[in-house]
Parts: structure tokens; C-alpha cells; sequence
């Protein structure tokens, strides 16, 4: 995601302590059935600065029922009566933009412009977007001596996590809805204030009773009976490899569908015929660094590999110092913020540990370090760094950091460079630059990832997003991710 904020007039004022007692179930705001409470954190000054409640397995058994209830009259409905209820919702979500950005910036602590534009723009656009394909889209198609049936494939859990909350939310509950689907949703306990918000606009836009539900919690308690439910039909998960694997396994048994968007370790390759010199190096630098930066470094697509010809490491290490050192670290709310804090204290402490690890193993640390910025020491900031000279074997090579840690590796020739890029256990994503478009859509086909983005090809909201290997199984956005909530009948006549 390379989209590049507008600045806005509106000067953003922090929202007031939020405190969430009750889901929506069932077209009601409902009492948890436990006072247990989780606290929501400010990312930027580690305050409270709301509270959720911590669901028991009761109260997603509540929102399973109510879901599964509503499925029979949903699942009727005409696609035009679901695409006008879709716009409702991309208005309402448009309506309230500035309020739901402030918020996500506390929550996560991306600064507020992108937050405004990628946190909050594209979940009103992905609402908008499912309207108007359900409105063309060919629900009943003649196939020889059949007629193909596109139906809902049925109650949904929606598993999210806190860093594009809302987009992530919406990349799942949008396309659910526009087929047929009924959703409980389970958003991240990291960042789920903005699910509240979400919820109020539904309510207001009219769903149905039990056509979209809301319980916060934590995922081995509220997640995991969502994947094991028998009356829950699909899991459309975004998370950790980790966690994804452990709610695949739940889902197995019920043999549910899976639809899953995991981690990645994503490679940006900079060919050795791109123009390395003057203003071109900058611009291809600039590229990526903001490739892997993007909300701190916490976004599961981020080009967090640069891969450059041998030759031509030093200068590469000179732009790419270059260019990090005008990186604003700040508070998120400040005009001219680039890089906030990361989302928690357990995310910075991990994120530490990957850059001391990298300086253990013997990668040239060329910007940044383990200690918090200067003057930042409240919040959970962490300085923008980049290692050099990184082997393929080295652990910060090879897992997921979440953090604002840029890793280049040289590589000899492009056989070379395809076999770095793909060494991985991930897919997700990938970046080629080059001054030869043919060459670089060449070097793009053989890389294994579910998208990767040319010459700084930016990020497009209606075409298919997700993982090759441990990055994840399905697709989202557009058509394809409108494809995954659907079941295909045939009728012979
Ligand atoms: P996480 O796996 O800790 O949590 C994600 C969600 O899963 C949360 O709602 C959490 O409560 C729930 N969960 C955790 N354990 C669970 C369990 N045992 N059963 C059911 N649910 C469970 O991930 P996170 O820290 O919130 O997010 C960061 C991760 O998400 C990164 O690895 C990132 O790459 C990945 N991610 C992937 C994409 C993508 O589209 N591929 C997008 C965003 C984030």
C-alpha cells in the first residue's frame, strides 16, 4: 500500500476516553455476560484510552445463534436491496472519517493522513465497491445442460487484526454481506474501538437483526470458539501464521471453509539495469523505504527485503542512509509526522529484539538501533532502521519483524536475485524496479507471491489480495474476494 496522503484542513483532536459495555448481537446492544474488561492503549502515550469487554464463550455463542437466525432472510434478499444497504454503510463510514482516523491513529499510531486516506478511505471504498459488483455480478449463469447457482455459503466468523483494522474488517464483512452471508465479527482486542463505530453505522443503515454481530475478546477464548462452532460455515481469518494455523486446525473438524491472510517477509528487487544514479537511485530508494515503513513497518505487505545488485551496495547504503534520515518519527496527530509509534509495548520490545538479534548475527546496522528515538520515550516508538550486507540464513531475513526494520540484501546476478526473493517461507507480496518494463514483468512472474507491485505500481483496492505458501490461502478485494463467500450449485434440467 503506496498510496500517498492529501493533507486535510481538519486539525485532529484525540478522542475522549471510550468505554464499550455491551456487543451488538442480534440487532441489540447487549450486556456481556462477564464484567471483565479490556483496556485499550494509546499508542503514542501508553495511556487507556478506552475499555471492551472480554467475551466468554456464552456471549459468542449468542452471536452464533443470532447469526445463524438471520441467515434464511438474508440469504433471500435481492443483490440491489444488499448493494443499497452496502452504500449506506460506505456513507456512513465516509460521514464519520475524521472521528474513525483519530481514533485509529491512537489505537495504532499511524500518522493521521495515512490514517485517514488507507485506514479510513479504503473501508468506505471496499463497502462501495461490493455494492457495485453484486449489481453486475452473474448470480445465475446457463452452463450447457445446467444452470450454475452462485448462493452465500452461510454464517461467517470474521477474525481481524489490529494493524488496518478497519480495512481488514471490512475486506471480510463488505464482501460476506454483498453474497448472501451472515457475520459475526471478532475484531482485534489490540484495536477494536473502531469496530464499535462500525456497528453503530450499521445500525444506523438499517441491517437486519442478526445479519452483522459484534463480540470483542481475546482470540483463544471468543476466536476459537468462532472456528470450532458447527453452526459457523466459513473462518475468514487475518492474523499471525501462527494463530492462522491453530484456527485452521479448529475449523478441520467441522470442515468449514478457510479463507486465511497471513504474515509475510516480502522482497523488493531493485534490477541491475534500473538507472542507479542521481535523482533514479533516490526515487527507487524512496520506494522502498516507504514500501517497508508504511504504518511503522506493521503492515503485512511491507517490502521489508531490499534486494540491489552487488556492485552497487555502497551507494545504495549511502541514498538509503540518505533518505532514513528524513524520516520524521513523531507524535501521529502532529502535521509532518511520517513514522508514529508502534501499536504496543509487546510490539516494540519484540521489534528490539529482532534489531538486537540482527546486530548479534553480524548484519551492518547502517540506521537506527535497539533504543527509543530521542524524546520519545513515553509511547512505543522505535527508530527507523536498516541493516546491510544481510545473508539469506539470518534471522531478521527471515521472519516477520512488524517494525520499521528495512533488511538489504545483495545479490549477484538475476537468477540470483529470484532465488533471495523466493527463499521464504511467505508469499504475500513483492516489489521489482527496473528501467526495462519487460524485464521487470518477467522477474514479477517468477517471484511467488499473490501480488507484487511494479516500478511502484500502487496499491489497487478492487484487485485480488493474498498469500502464496505460509502468507495464506484466498483472496481479497474485488471480485475474487467477493468469489470467496460463495457457494456454486448446479441444477440439471
Ligand atoms: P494475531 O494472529 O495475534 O491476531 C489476529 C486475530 O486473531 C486477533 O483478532 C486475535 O484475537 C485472533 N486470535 C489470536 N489467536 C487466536 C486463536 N487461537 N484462535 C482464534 N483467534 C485467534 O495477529 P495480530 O498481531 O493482530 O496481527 C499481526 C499479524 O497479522 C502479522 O503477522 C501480519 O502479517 C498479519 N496480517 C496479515 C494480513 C494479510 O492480509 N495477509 C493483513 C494484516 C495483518
Amino acid at each position: 500500500m503506496t498510496a500517498t496522503p492529501q493533507p486535510t484542513p481538519e486539525q485532529p483532536t484525540p478522542q475522549p476516553t471510550l468505554r464499550h459495555d455491551r456487543f451488538y448481537i442480534g440487532g441489540q446492544w447487549v450486556d456481556a455476560s462477564d464484567h471483565d474488561m479490556l483496556d485499550v492503549v494509546d499508542s503514542s502515550t501508553g495511556q487507556v484510552i478506552g475499555q471492551v469487554p472480554a467475551g466468554t464463550p456464552a456471549d459468542a455463542e449468542k452471536a452464533i445463534q443470532a447469526a445463524h437466525a438471520a441467515f434464511e432472510g438474508w440469504s433471500q434478499t435481492s443483490p440491489e436491496e444488499r448493494a443499497a444497504l452496502l452504500e449506506r454503510i460506505s456513507r456512513g463510514l465516509s460521514q464519520r472519517q475524521a472521528e474513525i482516523a483519530t481514533l485509529i491513529t491512537q489505537e495504532v499510531g499511524m500518522p493521521y493522513l495515512h490514517a485517514n486516506l488507507i485506514q479510513v478511505g479504503l473501508p468506505a471504498a471496499t463497502f462501495a465497491s461490493m455494492a457495485e459488483e453484486i449489481r453486475r455480478y452473474p448470480f445465475e449463469e446457463r452452463l450447457t445442460s445446467s444452470v450454475l447457482l452462485r448462493e452465500p455459503v452461510g454464517v461467517v466468523a470474521a477474525i481481524t487484526p489490529w494493524n488496518y483494522p478497519l480495512h481488514q474488517i471490512a475486506a471480510k464483512v463488505a464482501p460476506a454481506l454483498a453474497a448472501g452471508c451472515t457475520v459475526v465479527l471478532k475484531p482485534s482486542e489490540v484495536a477494536p474501538l473502531n469496530a464499535y463505530v462500525l456497528a453503530e453505522i450499521m445500525e444506523e443503515a438499517g441491517v437486519p437483526a442478526g445479519v452483522f454481530n459484534l463480540v470483542t475478546g481475546t482470540g483463544p477464548v471468543v476466536g476459537e470458539v468462532l472456528a470450532s462452532h458447527p453452526l459457523v460455515d466459513m473462518v475468514s481469518f487475518t492474523g499471525s501464521t501462527a494463530a492462522g494455523r491453530r484456527v485452521s486446525e479448529l475449523a478441520a473438524r467441522t470442515v468449514k471453509r478457510v479463507a486465511m491472510e497471513l504474515g509475510g517477509k516480502s522482497p523488493y528487487i531493485i534490477l541491475d539495469d534500473a538507472d542507479l544514479t542521481g535523482e533514479a537511485l533516490v526515487q527507487a530508494i524512496v520506494n522502498g523505504v516507504q514500501g517497508c515503513y508504511l504504518n511503522s513497518g506493521q503492515t503485512c505487505s511491507a517490502l521489508t527485503r531490499m534486494l540491489v545488485p552487488r556492485s552497487r551496495l555502497p551507494e545504495v547504503e549511502a541514498v538509503v542512509q540518505g533518505v532514513v534520515s528524513q524520516v520524521k518519527v513523531g507524535h501521529p496527530l502532529e502535521a509532518g509526522t511520517t513514522l508514529g509509534p508502534l501499536v504496543s509495548d509487546v510490539q516494540r520490545e519484540r521489534v528490539r529484539g529482532y534489531i538486537r538479534k540482527g546486530m548479534e548475527e553480524g548484519a551492518k546496522l547502517i540506521a537506527g538501533g535497539p533504543d527509543a528515538p530521542e524524546g520519545l520515550e513515553q509511547g512505543f516508538f522505535v527508530r527507523p532502521t536498516v541493516f546491510s550486507e544481510v545473508t539469506p540464513g539470518m534471522t531478521i531475513a527471515r521472519e516477520e519483524i512488524f517494525g520499521p526494520v528495512l533488511v538489504i540484501q545483495p545479490y549477484d546476478d538475476e537468477e540470483d536475485a529470484i532465488r533471495i526473493a523466493n527463499d521464504t517461507e511467505y508469499g504475500l507480496a513483492g516489489g521489482v524496479w527496473a528501467s526495462d518494463p519487460e524485464r521487470a514483468v518477467r522477474v514479477a512472474k517468477r517471484i511467488r507471491t499473490g501480488q507484487v507491485s511494479i516500478n511502484g505500481g500502487a496499491f489497487n483496492p478492487v484487485a485480488p489480495f493474498g498469500g502464496y505458501k505460509q502468507s495464506g490461502n484466498g483472496r481479497e478485494f474485488g471480485r475474487l474476494g467477493l468469489e470467496e463467500f460463495m457457494e456454486v450449485k448446479s441444477l440439471q434440467f
